[in-house]
């Protein structure tokens, strides 16, 4: 595991020496899909020699087959331990490279070159990574910090509006957790931000990384600590995936739902602030963002994600670990909610 992680956001050129540096004057061995590669590979390749290693596009390259192959290609090409392997990608070729990397050898480095606004705002920092496996998102993985993160807002100039959305969720999550004035910012330059802009997209970027990096140090290892507000939205998020089928619905759609009905499950309990619920539609709404199970083809199917929200999925007794908010910008974690009370909550969620 290392310790520290060198992040820089902005044009990737500009960052070239870096890349060099790690290279010592061998092609990289980068991950990434076929896709991302035909459009964005030669902005890496005119900086550094890669050989790239592909993966399938989104969701799918989470799986052992998968880890299996890029497992087999690093030890077809005796790649040595001390070399990072490089993740050119959306937030699944991250968790996919940051996983192989965490195993092969016991533990190589690995250096993110993030590609979707989702990863390059979130997934990319941290060092969570993973596989899905069972049907379950992310059931295999580990904690592997990333020697150093690379992101270029000019990646997002090819990827598409539905995609934006998406990673525009876990911006507004950065809000919603710890921070009304970056809220409100998100409202007011949301558009911007969908458009790709640079600046939007940079400062996006810059704060939600400093949010997710003083979270990550103080609770690395996910043990009850802060680093669980980061889940806001995802409790029911991963749940809504996991019932529409791995892939079907995007990551961040799925937490802009979850998001949503945490929202309301607050205001329901008498927690949140009342007005909390309008605010948090009103931005789901202006950035074009889903914010009903309906939305995700789950309409009147609630009860479903149940088990997969429960901490003992064969226990209805079982409570379930949620972040819920006081107020737009202030969430917190309990372990509190019976299962019964979600479960009510979910049939009447429409
Ligand atoms: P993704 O990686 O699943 O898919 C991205 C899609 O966009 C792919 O089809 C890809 O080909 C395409 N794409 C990527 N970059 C592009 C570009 N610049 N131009 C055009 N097309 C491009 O999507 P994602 O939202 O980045 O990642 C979602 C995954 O990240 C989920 O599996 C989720 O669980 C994971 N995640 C992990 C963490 C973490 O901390 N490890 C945090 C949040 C999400
Ligand atoms: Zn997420």
């Amino acid at each position: 595991m290392n310790a520290r992680t060198e992040i820089m956001v902005g044009p990737l050129a500009s960052h070239a020496e870096a890349l060099e540096e790690v290279a010592k004057g061998e092609p990289l061995f980068l991950v990434t899909d076929p896709h991302v590669w035909s459009l964005q590979g030669e902005l890496v390749a005119d900086l550094v020699d890669v050989v790239p290693h592909f993966v399938p596009r989104g969701e799918d390259a989470k799986s052992w087959q998968h880890l299996q192959a890029l497992i087999g290609d690093l030890a077809a090409a005796n790649h040595p331990r001390s070399r990072p392997i490089v993740a050119l990608g959306g937030g699944s070729v991250g968790d996919l490279t940051g996983f192989a990397a965490s195993i092969y050898r016991r533990g190589c480095p690995v250096i993110h070159i993030p590609t979707t606004l989702l990863a390059q705002v979130d997934s990319a920092v941290g060092g969570k990574t993973a596989i899905d496996a069972e049907g379950e998102k992310n059931l295999v993985g580990s904690f592997h910090l990333p020697a150093m993160v690379l992101a270029d807002p000019a990646f997002l100039a090819t990827l598409d509006r539905r995609q934006m959305r998406a990673g525009l969720a876990e911006v507004i999550k950065y809000g919603a957790i710890a921070d009304p004035d970056f809220f409100a910012w998100v409202g007011a330059h949301g558009e911007a931000i969908l458009s790709a802009d640079a600046n939007a997209c940079t400062r996006a970027a810059t704060h939600c990384i400093a949010a997710k990096q003083a979270i990550v140090e103080s609770d690395l290892y996910d043990l009850g600590g802060k680093r669980a507000l980061l889940n806001f939205g995802h409790t029911f998020g991963h749940a809504i995936e996991s019932v529409a089928g791995l892939g079907k619905v995007l990551h961040g759609e799925a937490v802009a739902i979850g998001m949503m009905l945490a929202t309301r499950l607050s205001e329901r309990l008498g927690i949140a602030e009342p007005g909390s619920i309008e605010l948090m539609a009103d931005m789901l709404g202006r950035t074009g963002l889903p914010s009903r199970l309906s939305d995700a083809g789950l309409g009147g199917r609630g009860e479903e994600l149940l088990p997969y929200m429960l901490r003992d999925k064969k226990n209805r007794d079982a409570r379930v670990m949620l972040i819920l908010l006081k107020r737009i910008g202030e969430a917190f974690a309990t372990d509190e909610i019976e299962a019964e009370t979600l479960a009510s909550f979910l049939r009447d969620a429409g």
